[in-house]
């Protein structure tokens, strides 16, 4: 199997805090009334309150069910959190850890984002870890420095190897929400130096790691940008409300 195969593309959607039953149900109408096949891994981040109607929604599609955070703490006194048992518990298999969201938000800093790392792999829940620069950064020339020192910092609590089975996100803060799209050659590059940093340390690892794009990807940016050699895949924010939307941008993922 090359490489290229053994990165299988996967598409992400992250409904942030959005949705209701009703939303979700017309969504799940959508997302299902379509019998296409999915030309790519699939899974579908709904905010924690609806994982349990998403999930049983989704049962006639190979899609798979993510949660948008986890808690670093095991199960315990620590109130209004949500353990990575319980995620396990309601059928989720991924969850987004580190969005750019609750960095900037939330104040989750590197060192909170590498130990909820290893507490999603300890649970068995598979990481899909974000990374990116802010418009300041970027312009300051630090892109690479910074998604560097983010990405270290989770090898400091994780393998190379353990991260490979889950994903690295490269989003872009200036790019998630607004419109605004990394060129396919302005995400490539980051990608392709995002990888160099995991063959450094696990060749054959980085070699499997899959690398999805996240900012304001739509049905018409999505396949210039997942035809990148190192682009494998996508996280999709606002576009991912609309479920044909979003199965346009799944299908983009050959
Ligand atoms: C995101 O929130 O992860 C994201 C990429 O959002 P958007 O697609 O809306 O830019």
């Amino acid at each position: 199997m090359s490489t290229v195969d053994s990165r299988r593309k996967l598409v992400a959607a992250n409904w942030k805090m959005n949705g209701s039953r009703a939303v979700n149900s017309r969504w799940l109408e959508g997302f299902n009334a379509s019998r296409a096949p999915l030309a790519c891994d699939v899974v579908v981040c709904p905010p924690f309150a609806y994982l349990e109607q998403v999930g049983q929604g989704m049962q006639d599609r190979p899609a798979a069910l993510g949660a948008q955070d986890l808690a670093e703490q095991p199960p315990g006194a620590w109130t209004g959190a949500v353990a990575g048992e319980m995620l396990i518990d309601l059928g989720c298999r991924w969850v987004i850890v580190g969005h750019s969201e609750r960095r900037q938000f939330f104040a989750e800093d590197d060192a909170v984002v590498a130990r909820k790392t290893r507490r999603a792999l300890e649970c068995g829940l598979l990481p899909m870890v974000c990374v990116g620069e802010s418009l300041a950064e970027r312009e300051a020339g630090q892109t690479f420095a910074v998604v560097r020192r983010q990405l270290e910092a989770v090898l400091s609590e994780v393998s190379c190897a353990d991260l490979a089975c889950g994903a690295v996100a490269y989003e872009p803060v200036w790019a998630i929400g607004t419109g605004k799209t990394a060129t396919p050659e302005q995400a490539q590059e980051v990608h392709a130096a995002l990888r160099a940093l995991l063959q450094e340390r696990d060749a054959a690892a980085a070699a499997r790691t899959r690398i999805l794009y996240g900012g304001s990807v739509k049905p018409g940016n999505a396949k210039a940008l997942f035809a990148q050699a190192d682009i494998d895949g996508g996280l999709i924010g606002g576009a991912s409300l609309n479920a044909a939307d979003f199965l346009a941008i799944c299908a983009a993922a050959q």
